[in-house]
């Protein structure tokens, strides 16, 4: 039997009601703030994400699925969905627009990570992003619309979490404090650690290592090295949650494990998932266009896991399946199936939910079937003749095929 690849996972169609009903709740959130949706290709050039992303982050050297097009391209699953949005961006002259360009995004990501709950190979994100706008106001914001979508799925136990990474001016000159910090400490640093002091020295405030966490916790704080302007921005985001009555937790060690963040960076986190905590977060990259071969444009936005988010809410209101007509079949000659064919076509095109028999039972089974799924009403098509069956009164009545659309639509019989 050939399975779904591990990591990966059908989407069944009761599973398949509850991730509509999010789509529709980030359509109104994001919509009514002037989201737009947007969607790009599943797979881009590996290069983009090299830039993008950053070369020493974990998704550029672990986890991408990166194959080699036939042409001597190399191109990449889409890994996240913050720099396909900026190249498109850049690509369709969008900066031409009255800025900020909000955009937003359900789409499905690929990372090759070991699979555990809350973790998979292919998962969808909802994102948006905010781009050409510098203000506090848009951190604030998309903070406040990724709160306001986790409330209306009744995602349970959440926290938030925010940060300042500042420039990437203040990142270097801090990365070069934090580094000699942590080569001065390195005999109390665990392996990984050890050998990434280089390459990545804010992930030791990731580490999970007791000896580690201990060094970590006397480590300097990039939000203590804040420039004034950097500081005031920071300032201005937390007021701004503050007034909207937004709770959070100020944490210096929050890092993000994309590069391009710059300033504010949040994220938030469910106690009703287990080890996979995070549900979704983001940040400003105002130097991601930019190192993308765009015009300097400040930018902001978020992405959250469709699966965590579903997986840490509680109950959610599904739309049940809807059957006004069922056409059942009961005669012998061709010209019945023929009827019963149309009833259901011109049931649809008259804006009822009509299904047709398809499996050949008796007209009982039919009966039987129909009263299953919960049809309103049966249409009995037999040899020259057609009765229509109110099934909650369970009142039967012989019509004329063309009488039965008019019937239902009306709700009663005709008297
Ligand atoms: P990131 O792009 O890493 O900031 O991820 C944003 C959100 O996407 C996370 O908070 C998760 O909810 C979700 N996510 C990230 N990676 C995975 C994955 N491998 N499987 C399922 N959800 C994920």
């Amino acid at each position: 039997m050939i399975q779904a690849p591990r990591g990966t996972f059908d989407v069944l169609p009761e599973e398949a009601a509850r991730r509509e009903h999010l789509e529709s709740q980030a359509r109104r959130v994001l919509s009514a703030a002037g989201y737009r949706r947007i969607e790009t290709p599943a797979f881009e050039a590996t290069e983009l994400f090299a830039r993008g992303v950053g070369e020493a982050t974990d998704i550029v050297q672990k986890e991408m699925y990166t194959f080699d097009d036939g042409g001597g391209r190399s191109q990449t699953l889409r890994p996240e969905g913050t720099a396909p949005v900026c190249r498109a961006y850049i690509e369709h002259g969008m900066h031409k627009l009255a800025q900020p360009v909000k955009l937003w995004y359900l789409s499905s990501f690929f990372r090759s990570e070991a699979p555990q709950r809350g973790r998979y190979r292919q998962f969808w994100q909802v994102g948006a992003e905010a781009i050409g706008s510098a203000h506090p106001e848009t951190d604030a914001e998309l903070i406040v619309l990724l709160a306001d979508l986790l409330d209306a799925l009744t995602v349970k136990d959440v926290h938030l979490r925010i940060s300042s990474l500042g420039t990437p001016e203040t990142r270097v000159a801090y990365r070069r404090e934090l580094t000699e910090y942590l080569r001065a400490n390195q005999d109390a640093l665990s392996e990984d650690v050890r050998a990434r002091i280089e390459v990545n020295p804010m992930r030791a405030f990731d580490s999970t290592d007791p000896r580690t966490r201990e060094v970590m916790r006397e480590a300097p704080k990039l939000l203590e090295r804040l420039s004034d302007a950097d500081a005031a921005h920071f300032g201005a985001v937390r007021s701004l949650l503050d007034d909207a009555g937004v709770a959070y937790e100020l944490d210096p060690t929050l890092v993000r494990g994309l590069d391009y963040y710059t300033r504010t960076v949040f994220e938030f986190t469910s106690d009703a998932l287990g080890a996979q905590s995070g549900v979704g977060g983001g940040g400003r990259y105002d130097r991601l266009i930019e190192q993308l071969d765009g015009a300097p444009t400040p930018a902001c936005g978020f992405a959250a896991g469709v699966e965590r988010m579903l997986l840490a809410a509680g109950e959610l209101p599904v739309a049940a399946d809807v059957v006004d007509l069922f056409v059942a079949c009961a005669g012998e000659d061709p010209g019945a199936n023929k009827t019963a064919f149309e009833l259901a076509h011109d049931a649809r095109r008259a804006g009822l939910t009509a299904q047709l028999e398809l499996a050949g039972r008796s007209l009982k089974g039919q009966l039987k079937h129909a009263d299953r799924i919960g049809a309103r009403y049966v249409a009995i098509v037999e040899d020259g003749t057609t009765s229509l069956r109110d099934m909650q009164s369970g009142e039967q009545r012989e019509t004329a095929a063309r009488n039965v659309i008019p019937t239902i639509l009306r709700g009663h019989w005709q008297l």
